[in-house]
């Protein structure tokens, strides 16, 4: 499923960034020869260095920035920014953006989502799929360590960023994951919340607007309880705890082969992809949407795919707790008109026979002092066992007017004994109310789409409108 792609930048970070991200290698001139198909990409900085200048971090263009995509001729021209995004463009620039619309013309899927197998005791092995926008979790699900009461389950890793899904020929849908590095967040990455993670970038990383401690490891937020006591901040100042500065910047990154990953998949580089079992979309939602829930059919999965909403956190937009619409977390990615996108995800999933099932996830339902209820992270398992189990035509369900919702008898409490069914009512119902203020925000959605609002959707919201009352 491979495509190349070329990029010229005047930045050595992005060079060597590069490296790890893609199969940067000579491989690539013998595939192209002189007449192969390539993806042109041209990014410069857009601000030279001074004379002498030794400290090469963040130059960018102050007032210039443009980062732009041709859809018909598939090129992407990146001025004035070294942010990771719009500098690395083989990023969301080309396995998103560009790529969505070589999907579209060709049918398959490029999306934002992380892949990873699930093998049960009895050696069963599944691959699920899952798209969560930004900072919602996907680095973290992808390299999931079970509780330690599942014996025998093992989770691992493909990818943890983007998924380029095609039809198979036994019916199935197979990813890849067409990056070889993760560039993930540093800040909240720690021993507790991701030791996969760390055992990652013990070496050969590169550390992005991280601090450094004097005898020169790194430091961000969030990696351990209490700071070092003397740093050198992400802008190169002394640093103290209690100065009332963040030592590193919150959008802080490390780069680090995928290859080192704890968990990688024995599979993770064939070709061939691996063939996908479900599809979960999810977002940050303090209440309404409930802790799993599976679509009734395809169309109705697009449907609260294509609905699925997350709450703002300070560093996206300043305002806190708003519901952005963003879907299946690609608002910011697709190439092409977003009604369109929709279509495309309708009708390739009626041309794939064993189709996956489609599921949604909200790990983030606060309590009255607005702390999560569920405890993520590892227990997360529990979900993603019941996942499984559905998958495989084992686990129950009950019907909601939304979709069919696990009872609490159904989950796997082994070793949580103390989360009671009361806590679980609290992250997992489907409250009426809730659901009808929440079809009228999705709404809003909808009405952009105008014309271009495919009728299996407008048929679903109809369907959705009348269950609820
Ligand atoms: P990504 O940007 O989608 O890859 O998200 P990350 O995996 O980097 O996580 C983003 C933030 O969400 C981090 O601060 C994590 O600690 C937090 N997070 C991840 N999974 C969970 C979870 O299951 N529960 C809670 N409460 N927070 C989580
Ligand atoms: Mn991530």
């Amino acid at each position: 499923m491979a495509v190349c792609a070329i990029e010229l930048t005047d930045s050595p970070y992005v060079v060597v960034s590069m490296h790890v991200m893609t199969r940067m290698s000579k491989t690539v001139w013998e595939i192209l020869g002189r007449s192969g198909h390539f993806v042109p990409c041209v990014h410069s900085v857009g601000a030279p260095l001074a004379p002498g200048q030794k400290d090469v971090r963040w130059p960018c263009s102050k007032e210039h920035k443009y980062i732009v995509h041709y859809p018909e001729t598939k090129e992407i021209w990146s001025f004035g920014s070294g942010y990771g995004g719009n500098a690395l463009l083989g990023k969301k620039c080309f396995s998103l953006r560009i790529a969505s619309i070589m999907g579209r013309e060709q049918g398959w899927l490029a999306e934002h989502m992380l892949i990873l197998g699930v093998t049960s005791p009895s050696g069963e092995k599944l691959y699920v799929s899952a798209a969560f926008p930004s900072a919602c979790g996907k680095t973290n699900f992808a390299m999931l360590i079970p509780p330690p009461a599942f014996k025998g389950w093992k989770v691992s890793t493909v990818g943890e960023d983007i998924a380029w899904i095609k039809p198979g020929k036994d019916g199935r849908f197979y990813a890849i994951n067409p990056e070889s590095g993760f560039f993930g967040v540093a800040p909240g990455t720690s021993e507790k919340t991701n030791p996969n993670c760390m055992a990652m970038i013990k070496s050969n990383t590169i550390f992005t607007n991280v601090a450094t401690t004097p005898d020169g490891d790194v430091w961000w937020e969030g990696m351990t309880d209490t700071p070092p006591a003397r740093l050198v901040d992400w802008q190169g100042k002394e640093w103290t705890p209690g100065c009332g500065r963040k030592a590193a910047h919150p959008n802080a990154r490390f780069t680090v082969p995928a290859a080192q990953c704890p968990s990688i998949d024995s599979d993770w580089e064939n070709p061939q992809g691996v063939p996908i079992s479900a599809f979960v979309f999810g977002g940050r939602r303090s209440d309404t949407v409930p802790l799993v829930s599976e679509a009734v059919d395809w169309d109705s999965g697009v449907y609260m795919a294509a609905t699925m909403g997350s709450e703002t956190t300070a560093a996206a937009t300043g305002k806190v707790g708003v519901v952005r619409r963003d879907p299946m977390a690609m608002i910011p990615f697709v190439g092409y008109n977003m009604g369109d996108y929709f279509n495309h995800w309708l009708k390739l999933g009626r041309s794939v026979p064993r189709r996956p099932r489609i599921f949604c996830i909200n790990w983030f339902r606060t309590d009255v002092n607005g702390r999560f209820i569920w405890p993520g992270y590892g227990e997360n398992m529990r979900v993603l066992k019941w996942i499984v189990e559905r998958c495989q035509g084992k686990g129950n369900a009950v019907e909601t007017p939304i979709g069919k919702v696990p009872d609490f008898e159904d989950l796997d409490w082994k070793g949580l004994e103390s989360f009671g069914s009361d806590k679980f009512k609290r992250v997992s119902t489907v409250d009426g109310r809730e659901w009808k203020r929440e079809l009228k925000l999705q709404d809003e959605l909808l009405q952009l789409l105008g014309s271009r609002l495919p009728r299996e959707l407008a048929a679903r919201r109809e369907t959705l409108g009348r269950s609820l009352g």
